[in-house]
């Protein structure tokens, strides 16, 4: 099989899951038991913690285990709309946000909020500018995603979070950082957002983990799940251990030579943009400047359900748009405004640390005999 969907979900390696089998088999005692056993367990998951913190350049006291990344993206939204509530009824958002966002901003407008969802240029950027125009004073919260999941467009956090502190110092800024986690070089530090999502199968990791950073200027954040206090009492729920243990294990494997794993992915990059721009009718949808592991294109005229059905049956795993749509037309991709022909062929590769050129090989000969021997239909 060639696994060109990275930004779906990852293959977990073997020390990943073998670290999760320990917890599950061995180390199974509950963080919250008083005895060794689960006392281990909560000192476990701690350094674990710590492990996840790191890479994303945060103190362990700052980072909350959630169930995914979905869970962190609702549970941002909602604790800045919460905090600032007597601000202001406003959100600013991009109509290219993950469907975690845009729905919990959705439920937010039917609790009486007006949402501003900004619409990409051509090429999917959304200038730092164009975001900070929208902010008004009664704007509660700014969330903008930092590594687009379909183009895999990087967004000008750092610079939106400056201008932001300038215009409107109590607005919160939330990213969705699942795609850029350990993707794009960032520190929670430095970012100067209020609130990180990201997620351990983007990664390496299990599904079902993720985590949110929460920042100090989000004062006394209102709690998710209430309970027995787990997750400094604002999460509640039994750790899920063997997740956490995986998810830290995935984010030591990646942070060992991760400059040397992303510079080949963007090498890769590189090498696909040169095999598929010699397929006739091939158009990139991706900028050229994009994080290194994402490329949409279109192969304008054919179907993309019917370029994923046909490489798929050879093997080949690509998807059309975002797998989180399953079958809806996507909604990046539709925000694009592209000729119904072209945004009817998007298809997205992405890449991980081992992906090879023989598989991006493998998947340009695929797309050309769907060229070749194929009707177009769109
Ligand atoms: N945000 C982005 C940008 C994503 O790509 C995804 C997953 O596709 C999510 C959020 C949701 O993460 P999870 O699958 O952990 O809920």
């Amino acid at each position: 099989m060639i696994y060109l969907d990275h930004a779906a979900t990852t293959p977990v390696p073997k020390a990943v899951a073998d670290a999760m089998y320990a917890v599950l088999a061995e180390q199974f005692g509950n963080p919250s038991s008083q005895y060794p056993l689960g006392l281990e367990m909560k000192r476990q998951v701690e350094s674990w913690r710590k492990t996840v913190a790191d890479a994303l350049g945060c103190e362990a006291r700052q980072l909350f285990f959630t169930s995914c990344g979905t869970e962190a993206d609702n549970w941002a939204v909602t604790a800045a709309c919460w905090q600032n509530r007597r601000l202001g009824r406003h959100i600013v958002t991009t109509a290219v946000e993950h469907s975690a966002v845009i729905e919990s901003c959705r439920w937010m407008e039917r609790q009486g909020y007006e949402v501003t969802y900004l619409a990409p240029h051509a090429d999917g950027s959304i200038p730092a500018e164009e975001v900070l125009a929208a902010v008004r004073p009664d704007t509660a919260l700014v969330s903008v995603m930092l590594v687009n999941n379909e183009l895999g467009n990087v967004f000008p956090l750092a610079d939106i979070a400056r201008g932001l502190s300038a215009k409107n110092p109590q607005t919160l800024l939330h990213t969705d950082a699942v795609q850029g986690f350990l993707k794009v070089p960032f520190s929670a530090k430095t970012l100067g957002a209020d609130l990180i999502t990201v997620s351990a199968h983007k990664i390496g990791g299990p599904k079902g983990i993720g985590a949110l950073y929460i920042g100090p200027r989000v004062k006394n954040p209102r709690p998710l799940l209430a309970g027995g206090g787990q997750e400094g009492g604002l999460r509640s729920g039994t750790e899920a251990t063997a997740q956490i243990a995986g998810f830290a294990k995935a984010v030591e494997l990646r942070t060992d030579r991760l400059e040397e794993k992303l510079a080949r992915m963007a090498a890769l990059r590189a090498y696909t943009v040169k095999r598929l721009t010699a397929i006739p009718d091939l158009k990139l949808l991706s900028p050229a400047e994009g994080a290194p592991h994402i490329l949409s294109v279109s192969l304008v005229g054919w179907p993309s359900q019917n370029i994923v059905n046909d490489l798929g049956s050879q093997g080949i795993c690509v998807s059309a748009g975002s797998a989180c749509h399953r079958g809806r037309p996507s909604h990046v991709i539709g925000a694009l405004k592209l000729p119904k022909k072209v945004s009817g062929g998007a298809i997205r590769l992405s890449f991980g640390p081992e992906t090879t050129e023989a598989d991006i090989d493998a998947c340009a000969d695929a797309l050309l005999r769907h060229h070749d021997t194929r009707m177009p239909m769109l």
